[in-house]
């Protein structure tokens, strides 16, 4: 069997000792690096006048020759006013590249000392950078589409009811009616009813290599409030392209895609790839990893920032073939394309998105 990239020598080309090993001088000359190319000229992130500006070296600092405004490295960027030092946060960012399924803040907190609400803040930061910079523009070839349920996970009733053939056989196979059951079949408590109310779908988008067994290329997330043709199809409509096939599960919610699509169907309560070879595994395998993730990492996620975890995992496959070194760099340039958190900044002091990013592509 061919090795995994991940476990080859080639992915391993950055590894903790060498962030380790770094100043908190030659740290911050790599964030300096990495957002203007080099030490000394840069654009003033008040005039953009580019230019030599005055150093405060003391405070890492600069003065605009034109504007008189100081800026450091991280203004204007999601880690403005930044408690953490910058070794420390080259080691966060490492740390979230490294895991392979995501990465908890109970986890940080152990490993680099910084409290919950620090891990749980910075991670926040980098997966709504990730968010922010994802490639929306419209698909094309063979796209394979599905919703996944996610968030709003009732617990089990106290009484344990008699269990009905069906859904023993539903839960056998792990499917949403074992999870949601009907209410006919099955007593829930009401407060636990409730849970479900913070249900979600996530619909996910990914386009296929054009060389066969290569896996997909793309992958583009959608946060809906339910899996149906008035969700989902305005947004598959948006971002694939009409000459595209499209290659979906046998679900209700893609029936009307014949009308405008190519559209091929695999009926997964027979197989799982059709004898033409339609399957919609490609879809399901991001599933699988962020389902594992939301049950083994993080033990749930939140309906507010779900699209953020969602994009998280989109970024992970598509980037699966990356060395790390790549990996961590480019996720570095992707926080620097961002503005001052809109989610995060003044979290610490009760700052509360208060909205759910929904039908935003
Ligand atoms: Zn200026």
């Amino acid at each position: 069997m061919a090795q995994h990239f991940s476990q080859s020598k080639e992915f391993r080309n950055l590894t903790l000792p060498k962030i380790q090993e770094l100043s908190e001088q030659e740290s911050w000359e790599c964030f300096v690096k990495l957002r203007w190319g080099n030490l000394t000229t840069m654009p003033c992130p008040s005039c953009g006048t580019v230019d030599k500006h005055y150093p405060r070296r003391a405070r890492k600092q600069w003065c605009c020759r034109s504007c008189s405004k100081v800026f450091s490295v991280t203004t204007d960027t999601p880690f403005l006013d930044r408690k953490l030092p910058f070794k420390q946060l080259l080691l966060l960012i490492y740390l979230f590249v490294a895991a392979p399924k995501g990465l908890a803040a109970n986890q940080v907190l152990a490993l680099m000392g910084v409290t919950f609400r620090t891990a749980y803040q910075n991670l926040g930061k980098i997966r709504e950078a990730i968010f922010e910079t994802q490639d929306c523009s419209a698909m094309s070839g063979v796209v394979q589409i599905d919703g996944g349920h996610f968030c709003g996970k009732p617990r089990r009733p106290r009484r344990r009811n008699h269990m009905s053939s069906e859904i023993a056989n539903h839960r056998l196979r792990n499917r949403k009616a074992s999870i949601a059951p009907p209410k006919a079949s099955y007593s829930i408590e009401p407060w636990n009813a409730e849970k479900l109310k913070k249900r979600r779908i996530v619909l996910v988008l990914r386009q296929l290599s054009n060389i066969t067994s290569r896996g997909a290329t793309r992958t583009i997330i959608a946060v809906i409030p339910a899996e149906d043709q008035k969700n989902a199809i305005p947004i598959i409509q948006k971002l694939v392209r009409r000459e595209s096939t499209i290659q979906t599960d046998d679900g209700r919610a893609f029936s009307s895609l014949t009308a405008w699509y190519e559209h091929q169907t695999v009926r997964h309560s027979a197989e799982y790839c059709t004898d033409d070879g339609v399957n919609n595994n490609q879809a399901e395998s991001y599933f699988s990893r962020m389902r594992r993730a939301e049950y083994g990492v993080h033990h749930g996620m939140r309906p507010q920032y779900l699209a953020f975890f969602a994009t998280e995992f989109a970024w992970r496959e598509d980037s699966r073939k990356m060395p790390l070194r790549e990996k961590f760099i480019g996720l570095i340039e992707k926080l620097f394309q961002c503005d001052v958190s809109r989610a995060w900044r003044g979290y610490a002091q009760g700052h509360r998105l208060g909205f759910e990013y929904m039908d935003y592509s």
